[in-house]
């Protein structure tokens, strides 16, 4: 089975993308929503969480995205101690669910890829991309936040630049009705690559 990385800059559409990937079967994990469900469920990160940022990490059993949003995105070293806590566990977390699934290929869904590493290790990469002020304007509609906090997120993703360089797939995420048929096409040519006529 292959692994696909799915990857894009927030607000880009890795969501929107992933969406027409399961409509057509295929399996997708989502990464950053498996991280922070780990970041609740899973007592050793928790603790880890609670040492790092202190009590305030959670509200009883809700996590305090806001509180540790607003550290880490102003510090990049406590992202990266964050990142050492929980990307581990999300790691053998999404190997065991791969080995769960029947499918040709599965994909990987998560804002950074490129930027880790992970990519290395990943069969091919489809990166969604949108023009960085319609991101803006999505991200800022969607998490009802401001244009700095939206701006102060993407400073820790790579560019434009960096990310096509590496992509394999690159869907253009501006109008729904042609991210569907970019997501058809790119499914149809993966099968086509590993001799499966239908999934
Ligand atoms: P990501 O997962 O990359 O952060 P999302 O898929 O959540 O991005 O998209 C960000 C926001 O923009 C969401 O509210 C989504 O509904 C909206 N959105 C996504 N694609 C489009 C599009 N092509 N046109 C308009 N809005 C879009």
């Amino acid at each position: 089975m292959k692994v696909i990385g799915l990857t894009g800059g927030i607000g880009s559409g890795k969501s929107t993308a992933a969406a027409f990937f399961r409509e057509l079967g295929v399996p997708v994990f989502d990464s950053d929503h498996e991280a922070k469900h780990l970041m609740v469920q899973n007592d050793d990160i928790r603790n880890e969480v609670i040492a790092l940022f202190g009590e305030k990490a959670y509200e009883g059993d809700v996590l305090n995205r806001a509180f540790i949003s607003s550290k880490v995105f102003s510090d990049p070293e406590l992202l990266e101690q964050l990142n050492m806590i929980v990307h581990p566990r999300v790691r053998s977390h999404f190997r065991k669910w791969v080995t769960a699934q029947e499918a040709p290929y599965v994909l990987q869904e998560a804002a950074i890829l490129f930027e880790n590493g992970a990519h290395k290790e990943l069969d091919a990469m489809i990166l969604v991309w949108a023009p960085k002020e319609s991101r803006i304007q999505r991200v800022m509609a969607r998490d009802k936040i401001g244009r700095e906090a939206v701006l102060a997120r993407m400073q820790n993703q790579w560019s434009d630049t960096e990310t096509t360089a590496l992509a394999d797939y690159i869907i253009e995420n501006i109008d729904r009705s042609e991210t569907a048929l970019q997501v058809a096409r790119i499914h149809s040519e993966l099968l086509d690559n590993m001799g499966v006529a239908e999934f």
